[in-house]
């Protein structure tokens, strides 16, 4: 045989490339306004549609490209922000390795239009497959539009594997936050099918992060700082009372560049030990500039890990800045931070009837303690109130009944397998005790039952809202007077996507502006002290489940809600609410795992225990 070894022609080489470097649109959002922020734009605009699938655009006042450059940047290993492999560790830029332009290029319809200062005209280049369509001379404002449509149009198999529209643009928004949140002081633009979705002045990071996040978030944030040799920390964190269910506002900026760190994740976590309720995570903005040779950021083609040389002494310092300052404003927490008049509209001075969001955090909350200290816990009283409501179910209203009488039949069937006959429908009077605060135990047929309260009701709880949304047979609990709600344009936008389940589920809402709804009625279980959690909760959750796939709206929304609307380990029940709980536990379509894949029960059987004695 002859020589089979040929050198690959261009176009595939990129192609293959752009396997790497474009994921989906989202990252091909990323590298535009990484070049458009090294061209030193001072305002940025972000166009798509359609999740990006059929057109990303980004349009910047940076200091554009000559004639040659502007054919040049579309070539492979074309980049104008290194020479030597050396330059690789002084960086200050986003991009280095040349090849974004050309990779996109090489699977998409692009066209490129672009000027600078010096010159009296521009150039439009189009490239459609890598192969170049037109290159003329045009009239056009000073910096850079580049267009890409059609993204995978000549890669079916990876066209089809994008995720739905909606699904892409999460990924997008994910992307344009990171961006928008790591250079405050670029204005920035978002329109997305033709209607305006951000608009973001030059500003400082603080109302950056609050007119991205809504002029909630002001109250929420806690500034963090610190300067030693190694490091310098700026940013805030999010008071731990505000801390969220799911991992919503999360971000490491190491020399201004979005990086994700399971390491320093771990060591604001651990400085939030203790303030943060069960299940509910540290929010975060925290930016870390170190010196550029102490870290390698080119382990990952798309630059969101990085390796640190020192890692430990980072962790330390990171930990304990953020406990400093937690522990300020624990000591005096009527301390507004910053304090901005501009941005000072809270809850409380925009609602007709202030309620103040009211979640308490629980500094002493010990699952394994004894009942001694039973007074001090916070989540007893809370949750006393949901209880009621279960109980309304089991044995009040009249629709409600109905639910429950369904419960039980299925009950019935499952009877036959772990309960005895006396018990199978009905367990009222079959012991049960609760055992630290967390476990329900009992008894069954062949031995002993160990239920799991949390994972138990969030079940039970899951069940009714699937069946209320699908069914679209809610109770709506009327307020007296109607709650104003203020939200950012994203999350407005998350909720009218999702407003038919909410309806279903017992909320009354309407759209008063483009960030603000109101809310006149709210499902039985709900507490209206607790509307603006939970519905942060809801949405948030919504937001990045949605990214995941796999479930369907009514899924995604009825696990939020019964996460948040379930009791917690640590709160105590009474013999009532413990037989209920298994009652209607075992009545459940699947009583087994929980919404979230988690055992529910356990037993032990007669047999295992006399085993134990032998
Ligand atoms: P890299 O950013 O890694 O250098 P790219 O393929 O993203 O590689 O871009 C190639 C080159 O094109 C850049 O180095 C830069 O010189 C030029 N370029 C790209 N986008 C812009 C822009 N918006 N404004 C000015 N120059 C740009
Ligand atoms: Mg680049």
């Amino acid at each position: 045989m002859g020589d089979i070894i040929q050198l690959l022609p261009d176009n595939v080489a990129n192609q293959i490339a752009a396997g790497e470097v474009v994921q989906r649109p989202a990252s091909v959002v990323k590298e535009l306004l990484e070049n458009a922020i090294d061209a030193e734009a001072t305002i940025i605009k972000l166009i798509v549609k359609e999740g990006g699938k059929t057109l990303i655009q980004v349009v910047d006042n940076g200091r554009g490209m000559s004639v040659t450059d502007a054919r040049m940047s579309l070539e492979r290993h074309a980049t104008s922000k290194i020479t030597s492999a050396d330059d690789l560790f002084h960086l200050n830029t986003k991009g280095f390795r040349g090849e974004a332009l050309a990779s996109i290029a090489a699977i998409a319809h692009l066209e490129m239009q672009t000027r600078q200062e010096i010159d009296e005209v521009g150039t439009m280049i189009r490239i459609e497959g890598g192969d170049l369509i037109t290159q003329e001379v045009v009239v056009t404002p000073k910096g850079t539009s580049i267009a890409v449509k059609n993204l995978f149009f000549n890669i079916p198999a990876r066209r089809k594997f994008l995720k739905s529209t909606q699904v892409e643009h999460r990924h997008i928004v994910d992307e344009f936050h990171r961006v928008a949140i790591a250079h405050p002081s670029i204005q920035f633009y978002f329109y997305s099918n033709g209607s305006e979705l951000f608009n973001l002045p030059a500003v400082n990071l603080k109302k950056r992060i609050v007119r991205i996040f809504g002029q909630k978030t002001n109250e929420k944030l806690v500034p963090i700082k610190e300067e030693t040799q190694l490091v310098v920390i700026d940013g805030f964190v999010i008071k731990p009372e505000y801390a969220k269910k799911s991992r919503g506002e999360q971000f490491f900026f190491v020399n201004n560049r979005f990086v994700k760190s399971p390491y320093l994740h771990h060591a604001v976590n651990s400085a939030f030990e203790g303030l943060l309720k069960p299940d509910t995570y540290p929010g975060y903005f925290i930016f870390l500039e170190v010196d550029p040779e102490s870290i390698d950021i080119n382990i990952h083609p798309t630059k969101t890990e990085i390796k640190f040389d020192d890692e430990h002494s980072l962790y330390a310092i990171l930990k304990s800045c953020i406990k400093h300052s937690l522990g300020q404003f624990n000591i005096r927490p009527v301390l507004d931070f910053n304090k901005d008049p501009n941005l000072d509209t809270s809850y409380a001075s925009t609602q007709q009837f202030g309620i103040p969001p009211m979640v308490s955090v629980d500094r002493t909350f010990n699952p394994f303690s004894t009942s001694e200290d039973k007074k001090k816990l916070g989540g007893f009283k809370k949750h006393t109130g949901q209880w009621e409501g279960m109980f309304l179910d089991l044995e009040g209203k009249e629709e409600e009944k109905d639910d429950f009488s369904s419960f039980t039949v299925e009950s019935e069937l499952i009877s036959g397998s772990i309960f005895t006959e006396r018990e199978g429908i009905d367990r009222i009077g079959v012991p049960t005790f609760q055992l630290k605060r967390k476990y329900l135990v009992s008894t069954i047929k062949s031995g002993m039952l160990i239920i799991d309260q949390g994972r138990a009701h969030q079940r039970i709880l899951y069940e009714k809202f699937l069946s209320s949304i699908t069914i679209r047979k809610t109770i709506s609990q009327q307020l007296l007077f109607p709650i104003s709600l203020e939200f950012s344009k994203s999350e407005i936008t998350a909720i009218r996507e999702i407003k038919e389940s909410l309806i279903a589920l017992g909320f009354a809402l309407e759209f008063i502006s483009d960030t603000r709804i109101e809310i006149s009625g709210i499902p039985p279980l709900v507490k209206e002290s607790e509307l603006p959690t939970i519905l942060d909760e809801l949405i948030s959750d919504y937001q990045s489940e949605i990214k995941s796939e796999g479930y369907t709206e009514s899924e995604i929304l009825s696990k939020a809600l019964c996460k948040s609307l379930a009791v917690k380990t640590g709160d105590i029940l009474d013999l009532e609410s413990q037989q209920a709980l298994v009652n209607s536990l075992f009545g459940c379509k699947e009583s087994k795992i929980s919404p979230f894949n988690k055992l529910i029960y356990i037993t032990i059987t007669d047999l295992e225990i006399e085993n134990k004695f032998l």
